[in-house]
């Protein structure tokens, strides 16, 4: 058993890791709301937080996409997109917690930023979540290996790779 001054030392780093991240997020650009349903931080921790990083520069957030398909089709990147993904699950399997998977694949997506159109993060983050609650279905090239996302309303005609252009792919099922 730890003793209960080391469970607390525990907790305080992590809240501290936590409160690290949702500083990332929200200077990245990142949503409150999203933000929020990440990290688990209060909406108003988070937004003196926004304050404190933009000041009152601070981007608002309008009518935006808010899935995964409608970013797509606002100019992200499926491929860039996809990427995110792929990490993600990577992380998820060495059983990194959900916020940690997410830093894990924004730092490999921001890599991938190439100026043309820059991977928007809450796209990034709607990516994953509509892979995991199965809006948006990932699919596994069996030719050249890459996993890459399908609307899932999209017709099997469409259903071939944006990479090698292989048609006729599997699905892979993602652990909810
Ligand atoms: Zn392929």
């Amino acid at each position: 058993m730890w003793s209960l001054r080391a469970q607390h030392l525990m907790l305080n780093q992590t809240i501290a890791q936590t409160q690290s991240y949702a500083a990332t997020l929200i200077r990245d650009g990142m949503r409150i709301a999203l933000a929020h349903s990440i990290t688990g931080i209060a909406r108003g921790q988070l937004l003196d937080l926004r304050k404190s990083i933009h000041g009152d520069d601070a981007p608002m957030h309008g009518r935006m996409p808010n899935d995964t398909m409608a970013y797509i089709k606002s100019g992200q990147s499926p491929v860039a997109l996809a990427t995110v993904v792929a990490v993600y699950l990577d992380a998820e399997r060495k059983r990194r917690s959900p916020v940690e998977a997410f830093m894990d694949a924004w730092s490999v997506a921001k890599l991938f930023a190439d100026g043309a159109t820059p991977i928007d993060i809450n796209a990034a983050w709607y990516a994953v979540r509509d892979v995991k609650s199965g809006w948006v279905s990932w699919n596994f090239c069996k030719n050249c290996k890459a996993g890459f996302l399908l609307d899932t309303k999209q017709t099997k005609k469409t259903d071939n790779c944006p990479y090698c252009g292989m048609q006729k792919q599997k699905r892979h099922e993602v652990a909810q």
